[in-house]
C-alpha cells in the first residue's frame, strides 16, 4: 500500500492545502493529513479546533484520513507504516526550506521519500500565515479557506 503523510500545522487549513491533497490522491492508496505539534511553536487555533476542521473538510474523501503527532515526522511515518511524505511548493523559499527538511527526513526516516506538488497559480499566494494576519486584522479570510472552515 502506498501511504503518504501530509504533515503541517494547518493553522488553519486553507484551500491551497486541500488542492494539494486532491491532486495527490491518484498517486497514493491513502493520504493521512496529520497535524504535527511542536512545543516551541504557538498556534492561533488549538489542536482540537484544527483537527475538527480537517475532519469536516475531508469527510467525503474515502482514502483520506486525519491524524496528529508530536515529535519527529519521520518517526510518525514509521509508526503508521507510511513511506511517503507529501508537501506543497509555492515558491523558491518553500523549495529551499523543503529541500533541507526532505533530505533530513530521508536520513532520519526509514525509506522515506518526499513527493512535492507545485501549487496551482490560483493558490500560490495563499498561506496560513497570511490567513492568520487577515483574521487578526478582522478582515474576511473566506476567499482563502475551504467552506467548512467558518471563521
Ligand atoms: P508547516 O507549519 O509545516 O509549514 P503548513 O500547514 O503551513 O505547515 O503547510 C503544510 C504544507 O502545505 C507545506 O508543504 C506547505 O508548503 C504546503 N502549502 C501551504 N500552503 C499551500 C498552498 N497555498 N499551495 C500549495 N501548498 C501549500
Amino acid at each position: 500500500m502506498k501511504i503518504a503523510v501530509f504533515p503541517g500545522s494547518f493553522d488553519p487549513i486553507t484551500s491551497g492545502h486541500v488542492d494539494i491533497v486532491k491532486r495527490a490522491l491518484p498517486l497514493f492508496d491513502k493520504i493521512i493529513v496529520a497535524i504535527g505539534s511542536n512545543s516551541q511553536k504557538s498556534y492561533l487555533f488549538d489542536l482540537d479546533q484544527r483537527m475538527d476542521w480537517l475532519g469536516e473538510v475531508f469527510k467525503g474523501m474515502e482514502r483520506v484520513e486525519i491524524g496528529k503527532f508530536e515529535g519527529l515526522t519521520a518517526h510518525y511515518c514509521s509508526e503508521i507504516g507510511a513511506n511517503y511524505l507529501l508537501r506543497g511548493l509555492r515558491n523558491a523559499s518553500d523549495f529551499d526550506y523543503e529541500k533541507t527538511i526532505s533530505q533530513l527526513n530521508s536520513i532520519v526516516g526509514d525509506d522515506l521519500d518526499t513527493i512535492f506538488l507545485i501549487s496551482r497559480p490560483e493558490f500560490s499566494h495563499i498561506s496560513s500565515t497570511i490567513v492568520r494576519e487577515i483574521i487578526k486584522g478582522h478582515g474576511d479570510a473566506r476567499p482563502f479557506l475551504p467552506k467548512e472552515v467558518k471563521i
